[in-house]
Formats: structure tokens, C-alpha cells, sequence
């Protein structure tokens, strides 16, 4: 590839100035290796350093230059240690400031040395913002220079700051990037971008884009920089989605070369489950099975995204899509990310299937011994037809049988790795199994397309008929004892009840601290209610048998930690409190509300938070009560947060973009495809350089 890209992408950082062992330590922390790294590594922000502000003309909050003569300088002891330098203008005498009238430099770092360094007289020059201060404006911790010679600190361009990491100041920044600049003069990044693809989206060359974003000229306005409006940073973006759908829709054509086993079926087991079902299926349920279907009885693996919010009946198709495979002699596998969830797949699946003479086999990490050996075999020898797992699933020593189809559920708890691990597992004789990847998080349909652009696309955008949308009300906690009295009555006329226990610390240990205090204290408030409590530290069994009791109406409250946030159902429970529910993200607490709100009876969510909340949290708790469905909910959280948070951080390997943004550069994913088809028809040599310039060695496997 080197062959037509810059020899940049080989230089190592540490072939730099100023870039000895400690330092390039420190860049490949931000995943800088080589010169071409450093060059896209994208400043945060601008400063406007060209101009010198005379010290008369300051006015608070403006970052500035200015140049002074030290007046006077002296250490305070104070309340806090302090190095103070009074500063006035250097065309004056010395002696004829009036006081106030200057400006206070206070530091408090700082060494002896460099204390007795400001001698009254000397000329520095000071970067930093204007505060108000008690006495005078002052500038806290400024960067400055002492004159004595030097050239005028201005530049003549705006001033990047780069995100960095401890140790690496932005002076360091900038003579790194200064000489990669003066570097990519020489050997210009190869241009993978035909003029046909970018002229008619007016955006300039690489190099040129590059140059632009670490210096540009002054005057650039600041804001079209900060939004990625302007073309030099559109055009990097654009380059990234390019190379992101290039790698995708390669992988998808290469998938499409791929063998899977063809599973017609004849029908005898879906329709035998069909008939014993106790309700119909929903239009959206329908178009879906049939799409899956048909794909089923394709010679070549399937990959399909199934979405579908909380609560929208997606077990029962993977249920259908499973028999299908069954009756055409193969095994299906179905794994989720909890045990908790694995489980009640298992319970789910049994029931329907009983009838039909099929017992699933479930493989959990609880399984051990002769216990995980039995069901080893049963997996490996073709006897358990259906297979239902955690990661247990993909286990070294777990063998499949002609594995026809892998079906994951809540794929976002899944990294790429995993899934791709089931995959391999599957592949027999020069069959890869077909999959089916659902998920619960309503990614919204422009992000979809992003991320997914390799894998075909179900939505169940229905609810099963009879459900009242849950009614969510905002309550400080101010009130608690009220709502452990609603509480009470829910319970005592026979409906069931969550109540949700969240922390903020990512610690599982407190989290579960807090919810058993919560059992105890609710559980000693509330005489005559049943209530049990389930957190992420009990065993699985134990945790399994409070889950089984509540299902079967045995317990009335059930006191938990989020280890209930994916894919519980049990329709008789109507009511939900969620504590902190402004520490949660809205998608997670969408999630959560989807546990109730599942029968018939009228639904109540209660967001128990802890005044005051902030105007984020404000806005972010509206968002919830005034919107039930979750892809509304999904753009708004987008619209807010950006996308990486929206997906959670378990997404990774899938969202690794470092410089396009799906939903700020939205407008550019349809022209990216598009390029990318160009690209991957017209120009093939330069798909893998574009691929590896942007992936590298990041290139994901398309998610699944
Ligand atoms: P999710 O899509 O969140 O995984 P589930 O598959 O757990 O949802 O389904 C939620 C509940 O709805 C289950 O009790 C399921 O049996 C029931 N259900 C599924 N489809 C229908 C339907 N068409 N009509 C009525 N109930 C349904
Ligand atoms: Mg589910």
C-alpha cells in the first residue's frame, strides 16, 4: 500500500523533534504511531492568538495577548500560597500606575526560581483569559515569555489545542505538528478520493484540509470550525465514512460469496407452534418472520439486524425463525448477554416448544462439571436441536452441529468479537450459519444506516394490541413517602411492582449495597407486601428463583439493581420506581420502563430523582415522560449526546470514528455510499489503502 500513500503512514512519531521514549510513550496512548496519526489527530478547539490587547483596553473573559513591564512581584501567603506579579504597560514610567489600573498575574505552581525571575522592569509577554479580580483584572496561571529579544509571540494563525494526555502540554503539540506539517509538504498523503466523487461536493484535497485544520488562517469564523461545518473538516469526515462504508459493503459483496445452508423447512413445526399460540401475530411481527424466511432458504448466509423496542414480541419470531431451521435438520443457537436473560429464553422457548417434542438446551456459565459436560455433548452431538447460552456458548470446548442459524440477542451487550467467535463456530464443511442480530436499542434509522450499512434491516415498529402506553411521571424524592404508599396499594390490590436502585459509581458492590438497604427498609415500611431483591452479586440460581417467584405472582415487589434492564417480561407488573433516574442514560431508562406496561392494567413509571436537577437532567427527564416510543426517544438521546454514548461504550469495535460524527455529518453518509461504490467498482486499488489509512487495523468485521 505504501506503494501509493506517503511515507508518512510508516514514519514513527519518535522520528521527531522532541518526541523522545516518554513522549511517544505518551502519544501511542492516544493511538499515535506514526506521522500520519499525528496529522489526523484533530485539534479540540481554537484560540485566537494574533493579537497583543494594551492593558488598557481589557475586559473580562477575552483570552488575549498582552505584553506588560513587571512592576512589582511578590509571594502571599494567604489562604492559599500565591505568586503575584503586577504587570503595567510598558510605555509608561515605572511609578506612575495607579493602582488597580494593571494587571495581577497570580500563580500558584510555581518555583522559587521562576519567582525571582520577574524583576520590576522586565517585558513579558502574557497569554491567558481576563478575570475580574478582587482588586484589578488579573490572569491566573497565564503562559508568558519574558521579551528580551524575542520575536513577537502573535501568530499568524488561529491556534489549535489539541486534545492531549497527561504530560503533554499543547507547546509540545504544537512543534510536533509543526514539523509533521512541514513533513507532509514534502510527501503529500496520496489523494484515494477521485475528483468525480469530491467536485460535485465542493471540498478540497487531503493535504490541503489537513494543512487548513491544524493552522488555520485567521479570520476562519471559529464556530463553522467548532460545528464541523467547514469544508476542510467535512472533508476528512467525508474521507472516514468513505473508507467505513467501503469496509462495509466490501464485506457485505464478500458475504455474499459466502455458502450458508439452505433451510426450507416443511412447516410442520412452525405452524404447529403458531397454532398453539394465544395470540395472533402483529402485522410488523408478520413482515418480519417473512423476511427471515426468505432468507432462511438462501443459499448464502443472511445477516440481519431485527429492531424492535422493548416489548415488541421479538423472542417469539426468533422462536419461529429457530423451527424453520429445526425442520430442515439443523441446529439453531441463541445467545444472550445475561443469564438472567438466557434463562428466561430458555423457560419462554420450553414452553412453546414442549408440545412440539423439542426441549431446548441451555449452556450457562453456571453450568459446571457433569452438568456443563451433559449439555456440552447434547450441543455437540446434534441432540439438542435448539441451543440457548450466555457467553458460555462460545467456549473453546463448545462444539455445534450443523449450526444453520446463530441468533443474539441485545447484540449491543455484545462485543464484535464475540459474535464473530459463534460465527466461526458455526461454519462447517464450507457453510457459514445464517444470523439474525436483535436488538432492543432503537438505533435510529440514520445512525442504522451507518453503522450497519453491511446488514439488512427488520423492524418491528408495532406493539402487541392491548397495551396502554406506561404513564411516567417525574417525582422528588422529596415525596418518597408518598410514592412507597402507592407502592403499597398497587401491591395490595394484587398488581406487582419494580422498584429500581441506581448509583452513579460504576461499582456493582454499592449498587447492590444500596438495594439491599432498600429491600430492608421498604420490606419493614410495607407489612403484608412480598418483596424480594435481586442485584447482579447474587448467585444465578438465587437470583433465578426470586425471578421465578415474582413471575408466578409470589412476590408483589421486587426490589432490584438495572441487572433487570434487559428483556424481563412479566406482564402483571404495572407499576415501576426508579431512583436516580437522572444518573441513567435515556435509553437505559427506556429499557427499564419497558418491564411494565406489558398487560392489560394501566402502567405507572415513577422517576424518583433527587432535586435539584440540572437543565440537562431537566430536559433529559421531559424527554422520557413525553415520549414512549423509542426511536423518538433514540434521536432526541442522539441529539444530545452524539452517538458514541447513545450506543454505549460495549458498543466498540462497531463505532470507531474519529472524525465524522453520524448525526452532525449526517448529510454526508448517503454521498459517502455512494463513493464507496464508486470506489470499490471503478477504483478498487485504492479501497484497501483508504480502508487502512482510516481502520487500520481497527477494521471491523462489519458487526457481525
Ligand atoms: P422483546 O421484543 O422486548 O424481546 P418479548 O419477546 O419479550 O419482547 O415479548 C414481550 C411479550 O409480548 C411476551 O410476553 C410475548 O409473549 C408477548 N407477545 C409477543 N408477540 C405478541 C403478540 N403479537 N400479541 C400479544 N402478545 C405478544
Ligand atoms: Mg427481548
Amino acid at each position: 500500500m505504501s506503494a501509493i500513500d506517503s511515507p508518512l503512514d510508516q514514519r514513527p512519531v519518535n522520528s521527531l523533534k522532541g518526541a523522545g521514549p516518554r513522549v511517544a510513550e505518551r502519544l501511542l496512548r492516544l493511538g499515535i504511531r506514526t506521522v500520519q496519526d499525528l496529522l489526523f489527530h484533530l485539534p479540540l478547539r481554537y484560540q485566537d492568538r494574533s493579537r497583543l490587547s494594551p492593558l488598557a483596553a481589557l475586559c473580562p473573559g477575552i483570552e488575549t495577548w498582552v505584553e506588560g513591564q513587571v512592576l512589582d512581584a511578590g509571594i502571599s501567603a494567604g489562604r492559599r500560597r500565591s505568586l503575584k506579579v503586577w504587570l503595567g504597560p510598558v510605555d509608561l514610567p515605572t511609578g506612575e500606575m495607579a493602582f488597580g489600573q494593571g494587571l495581577l498575574l497570580r500563580f500558584f505552581h510555581f518555583s522559587a526560581q521562576q519567582a525571582a525571575a520577574f524583576r520590576p522592569g522586565e517585558r513579558l509577554y502574557c497569554y491567558g483569559e481576563v478575570r475580574q479580580g478582587p482588586q484589578s483584572l488579573e490572569m491566573i496561571h497565564p503562559e508568558y515569555r519574558f521579551q528580551r529579544g524575542d520575536p513577537s509571540p502573535l501568530s499568524a494563525h488561529l491556534t489549535p489545542v489539541y486534545p492531549s494526555t497527561e504530560g503533554l502540554s499543547q507547546r509540545q503539540w504544537w512543534a510536533l505538528t509543526e514539523q509533521a506539517l512541514v513533513l507532509l509538504e514534502r510527501w503529500p498523503l496520496a489523494e484515494l478520493l477521485p475528483p468525480e466523487v469530491l467536485a460535485p461536493l465542493g471540498l478540497p484535497g487531503l493535504n490541503d484540509a489537513l494543512k487548513f485544520i491544524h493552522r488555520p488562517s485567521l479570520g476562519t469564523p471559529l464556530a463553522e470550525l467548532a460545528e464541523g461545518r467547514h469544508p476542510a473538516i467535512r472533508r476528512l469526515a467525508f474521507e472516514e465514512l468513505v473508507a467505513q462504508q467501503a469496509s462495509l459493503r466490501r464485506l457485505r459483496r464478500a458475504a455474499h460469496t459466502l455458502a450458508a445452508p439452505v433451510l426450507v423447512g416443511d412447516g410442520r413445526l412452525v405452524g404447529g407452534l403458531r397454532a398453539s399460540l394465544p395470540f395472533q401475530l402483529t402485522a410488523a411481527q408478520e413482515r418480519v418472520i417473512a423476511e427471515i424466511s426468505a432468507d432462511l432458504k438462501q443459499p448464502r448466509p443472511m445477516r440481519r439486524l431485527l429492531q424492535g423496542d422493548v416489548g415488541s414480541g421479538k423472542t417469539i419470531l426468533a422462536a419461529l425463525a429457530a423451527l424453520q431451521v429445526v425442520e430442515s435438520g439443523h441446529q439453531a443457537a441463541l445467545m444472550a448477554p445475561t443469564e438472567l436473560l438466557a434463562e428466561q429464553h430458555q423457560r419462554n422457548l420450553s414452553q412453546w416448544l414442549a408440545p412440539l417434542g423439542i426441549a431446548p438446551v441451555l449452556l450457562a456459565g453456571r453450568h459446571k462439571g457433569r452438568e456443563r459436560e451433559a449439555r456440552r455433548q447434547a450441543i455437540a452431538s446434534g441432540e439438542a436441536q435448539i441451543v440457548v447460552g450466555t457467553h458460555a456458548l462460545i467456549q473453546e470446548d463448545v462444539v455445534f452441529r450443523g449450526l444453520g442459524l446463530i441468533i443474539i440477542d441485545e447484540q449491543h451487550r455484545f462485543g464484535v468479537h464475540q459474535r464473530l467467535k459463534l460465527r466461526e463456530k458455526g461454519r462447517t464443511q464450507g457453510l457459514h450459519p445464517h444470523q439474525l442480530i436483535m436488538t432492543a436499542t432503537p438505533i435510529p434509522r440514520s445512525l442504522a444506516m451507518t453503522l450497519y450499512a453491511d446488514l439488512d434491516l427488520s423492524v418491528i415498529d408495532e406493539r402487541p394490541p392491548g397495551r396502554t402506553p406506561v404513564i411516567t411521571r417525574a417525582v422528588p424524592d422529596t415525596r418518597r413517602d408518598e410514592v412507597i404508599e402507592r407502592v403499597r396499594l398497587a401491591c395490595l390490590s394484587g398488581r406487582q411492582a419494580y422498584w429500581v436502585c441506581t448509583l452513579i459509581e460504576e461499582s456493582e458492590v454499592l449498587e447492590c449495597q444500596a438495594a439491599e438497604e432498600t429491600a430492608r427498609e421498604l420490606q419493614a415500611r410495607l407489612q403484608g407486601v412480598r418483596a424480594g431483591l435481586v442485584h447482579g452479586r447474587l448467585k444465578a440460581q438465587e437470583r433465578d428463583a426470586v425471578m421465578g417467584e415474582f413471575a408466578a405472582g409470589r412476590l408483589d415487589l421486587l426490589v432490584a439493581t438495572t441487572v433487570i434492564e434487559v428483556g424481563v417480561d412479566i406482564p402483571n407488573a404495572s407499576l415501576m420506581i426508579i431512583e436516580n433516574p437522572e444518573r441513567l442514560g435515556l435509553a437505559q431508562l427506556h429499557q427499564l420502563r419497558g418491564r411494565v406496561g406489558r398487560g392489560a392494567v394501566e402502567s405507572y413509571c415513577l422517576l424518583l430523582y433527587h432535586p435539584p436537577l440540572s437543565e440537562i437532567a431537566r430536559e433529559r427527564l421531559a424527554i422520557i415522560r413525553n415520549l414512549t416510543d423509542g426511536f423518538a426517544i433514540a434521536e432526541r438521546d442522539l441529539a444530545m449526546r452524539g452517538a458514541g454514548e447513545v450506543l454505549g461504550t460495549r458498543q466498540s469495535g462497531v463505532l470507531q470514528l474519529r472524525i465524522a460524527q453520524p448525526l452532525r455529518d449526517q448529510p454526508l453518509v448517503a454521498p459517502a455510499q455512494r463513493a464507496a461504490d464508486v470506489l470499490l467498482d471503478r477504483y478498487p486499488e485504492f479501497v484497501t489503502p483508504l480502508i487502512d489509512r482510516w481502520l487500520g487495523e481497527r477494521e471491523h468485521d462489519g458487526g457481525v
